[in-house]
């Protein structure tokens, strides 16, 4: 495994290739972008469909921030909120309080079909957070044609903050490919499921794109101002918004609060590649300039991929309750898509297997 020479991120995240031991992510900021004429393009995007625009929100820093910059601009925003697979006491306050701001649309698919799907995501492809992930994209969708919306904000898209294949960066239109590619199926079709434990057709269309997407616009606010998560939490939190680190694993204190699984979801990341979400978020601030690549690397090895026992104020059992599973069965699962030449074990943490490198 090797890590990048400017923010410290490892290559071995899938598509992530380094060029001269540089990340995609560190060569896509060093990129000249005239940000004054993004912006001259997002109010002419704006005014194209009079304002109405779709507001995809889980109630965090960054649906918070899109929120109060749209209406900033004179637009008109309908938040939709696609609800996590288990959403956590803080998640409920701030999806609440962004409520204050516009009107919220969330949608709650059914929570018996759901936990089977978690489940199933993690068996078979080692990923408890695949509804989620597959929701984020279609409900937005599917509420966006029945109200007759057809523009759609994202915040910060993820091939950008994060680094993906060269070529995408341009992308301004999400299209079906990129929700395929790079919205977290990892190769499961909903049709998958059909059938299995009595899950219906029917049951998986919360989580499938509408039959017609004419003239639906999909883009990121990210493509049109240049993106900065800090000032999007310090936005958030003058609009109300509550923020605690949600576990020892992570570095922000602002990000991804409303989903009680997302630790598991983070900590199976770190299984299969190395690093968990604490390392992606302080490899953006060291592209910022906050933390020196050294200091970065030493709180990595400190905390980053530490088992979440408790999430955003919620425990372990209580998420595997709800999807019914059992620790040792998840103990199981965790040891089968461990990537091994990755780690060792150390019998002093079994649930945190020690990074070699
Ligand atoms: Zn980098």
């Amino acid at each position: 495994m090797n890590r990048c020479n400017k923010c410290a991120m490892p290559d071995t995240r899938p598509d992530h290739v380094f060029e001269n031991g540089v990340c995609p992510a560190c060569r896509v900021r060093d990129l000249e972008v005239d940000w004054e004429e993004r912006e001259k393009r997002l109010l002419e995007l704006l005014d194209r469909h009079q304002g109405e625009v779709i507001v995809p929100s889980s109630g965090g820093k960054d649906s918070t921030y899109q929120v109060i910059r749209l209406l900033e601009l004179g637009a008109n925003p309908t938040i939709v909120t696609a609800t996590t697979c288990h959403l956590t006491p803080i998640g409920r306050r701030n999806i609440d309080n962004l409520s204050r701001y516009a009107t919220t649309i969330e949608v709650s698919p059914n929570k018996t079909v759901r936990a089977k799907l978690n489940r199933f995501g993690l068996e078979w492809v080692g990923d408890i957070s695949w509804p989620e992930h597959a929701a984020i994209f279609s409900t937005p969708f599917r509420v966006a044609a029945e109200m007759g919306i057809d523009l759609i904000m994202y915040g910060e898209n993820p091939q950008n903050q994060y680094g993906g294949p060269r070529g995408t960066e341009e992308a301004q239109i999400m299209t079906e490919r990129w929700t395929q590619e790079f919205g977290g199926f990892l190769g499961l079709r909903t049709s998958d499921f059909y059938g299995v434990e009595g899950i219906r057709a029917r049951d998986m269309q919360d989580y499938e794109l509408p039959p017609n997407l004419h003239g639906i616009e999909a883009h990121w606010l990210g493509q049109y101002e240049r993106w900065d998560s800090r000032r999007n939490a310090r936005v958030a939190e003058k609009a109300g918004m509550e923020q605690h680190k949600p576990c020892p694993a992570n570095w922000w204190k602002a990000e991804n609060l409303d989903g009680a699984q997302t630790g598991l979801h983070d900590h199976m990341m770190y299984r299969k590649y190395g690093y968990g979400r604490g390392a992606t978020q302080i490899a953006v601030d060291v592209r910022e300039g906050i933390v020196e690549r050294g200091a970065a690397l030493r709180w990595i090895h400190e905390h980053d991929g530490m088992f979440p026992f408790e999430y955003a104020e919620v425990r372990i059992d209580e998420v595997l309750d709800r999807i019914d599973m059992s620790a040792d069965q998840l103990a199981d699962i965790l040891n089968q898509y461990t990537n091994w030449e990755l780690f060792e074990k150390d019998d002093s943490r079994p649930w945190w297997p020690v990074l070699k490198c």
